[in-house]
């Protein structure tokens, strides 16, 4: 591609600097493009697939945190504002702090909301030492002591609705737990209890049938199709509805994982799609009504289920798009979702739009099964990849 191509494209503003919007920017930046400003209201970097080793008590914050500043790619520039609409008619998005910025080509990468305040009490309950998550850092960070410090009693363990950020990950520090529990010989005193709002513990059979085998060995007891109505902090309680049935569980720990949902914004800047989410086809990435807005990772639905590693396919296809004209590649909608089963195993699950196997190791049909290298994989080779190599540009 010619110098003249990169600079034809104009100021490029990324809405987000996580995961999707360093990545991207950085893609960009090795394919020559100037002008590109990300604008991203947090100073701390977070890699949020190590919360759940967090909080299943194999990982400490040193690994997950760097400041947004070093994450930044050179050349980049990093505007610390939080965005609080879109004018795609006039090519600006507007500054919660009052300024505008005009783009040539505008990329949204804001990530999907947490609502904690979606489930009557669970807000109010996030307060207390005993109701933890790994969907927040700090929030991991006492799961890790509280599931450390339990010897009996009863952890409830909750699995978000879709739409989500890689919802079976809450699955995560369950078996983490479960494995240290039953080494120290703690297990049969404990009740754990798995609440997931699906039929099953992953929407593919081969997954989920790895998957049961391990709430089984664990004695884990399982409420499938299940909601949570509300949570009472000051009896530690929470009501489960199943078929319109309502349970009320006790509970000595319990590890919630919030409702989530599309940023109020974007529908109101008309980008929206009618789940909230921005609008754009799933095979280009491009906006349905607006030529020059993209979007990519959780702040739209691509896939069927949110994840870091459906980012890194989404990112190629939109730099490809815009400094290699011509090239029409679409997304299938690849993605995963990593169950860390042991302390040394897990169970990675790959896969595309419609819900068939995809490998990273092609012709390996069976790599999804409980193994030592995915969790390596998991645990050592993916965060390293990702400080090295996606934010980077490179991967
Ligand atoms: C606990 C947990 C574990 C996970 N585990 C895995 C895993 O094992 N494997 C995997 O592949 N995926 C995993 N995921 C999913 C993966 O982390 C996400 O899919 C990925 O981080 C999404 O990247 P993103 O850039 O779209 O969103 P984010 O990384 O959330 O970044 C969005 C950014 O946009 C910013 N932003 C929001 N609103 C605005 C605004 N109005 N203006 C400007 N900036 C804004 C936010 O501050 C944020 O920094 C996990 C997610 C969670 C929560």
């Amino acid at each position: 591609m010619s110098k003249s191509t990169t600079r034809a494209l104009g100021p490029v503003v990324i809405v987000g600097g996580g995961n999707a919007g360093v990545s991207i920017a950085a893609r960009l930046r090795r394919r020559g493009v100037a002008d590109i400003t990300i604008i991203e209201p947090r100073h701390q970097h977070v890699y949020a697939p190590l919360q759940s080793h967090i909080a299943g008590g194999v990982a400490d914050r040193r690994e997950v945190v760097r400041s947004q500043a070093s994450v930044t790619p050179r050349g980049v520039t990093w505007l610390p504002e939080r965005v609080a609409t879109v004018h795609p008619d006039e090519n600006s998005v507007e500054l919660s702090s009052g300024g505008r910025i005009g783009y040539a080509q505008l990329i949204i990468a804001a990530g999907i909301e947490q609502r904690w305040d979606a489930i009557p009490g669970l807000e109010e309950a996030a307060a207390d030492a005993s109701v933890v998550s790994n969907y927040t850092l700090e929030l991991a960070e006492q799961a890790s002591a509280a599931l450390r410090n339990l010897d009996s009693g009863t952890v409830v363990f909750t699995q978000a609705a879709e739409p989500a950020s890689c919802a079976g990950v809450a699955q995560k520090p369950m078996y983490l737990a479960c494995d240290r529990w039953r080494k120290l010989g703690l297990l049969d005193g404990i009740r754990v209890v798995f609440i997931s709002p699906e039929r099953a513990p992953f929407h593919i059979r081969a997954v989920a049938d790895e998957l049961s085998r391990t709430l089984d060995a664990y004695g884990i007891e399982t409420h499938f199709g299940a909601q949570i109505a509300e949570v009472r902090s000051d009896a530690s309680e929470l009501d489960v509805v199943v078929d319109g049935r309502t349970t009320t569980i006790a509970y000595d720990v319990l590890h919630a994982t919030p409702p989530q949902a599309a940023a109020e914004w974007i529908a109101e800047s008309g980008l929206g799609g009618d789940d909230g989410f921005v609008d754009v086809d799933p095979g280009t990435l491009r906006h349905r009504r607006w030529d020059n807005v993209w979007a990519l990772g959780d702040v739209a639905s691509l896939t069927r289920i949110r994840s870091g590693g459906a980012i890194r396919k989404q990112a190629k296809i939109i730099v490809d798009s815009l400094t290699r004209p011509g090239r029409q590649d679409r997304y299938d909608g690849y993605s995963e979702t990593p169950f860390t089963v042991t302390r040394r195993t897990a169970v990675f699950a790959e896969f595309d739009r419609r819900g068939r196997l995809q490998p990273s190791i092609p012709f390996w049909r069976t790599l999804y099964r409980e193994r030592r290298f995915t969790y390596l994989m998991d645990r050592r080779v993916l965060p390293w990849v990702y400080w090295n190599l996606i934010l980077k540009g490179r991967a």
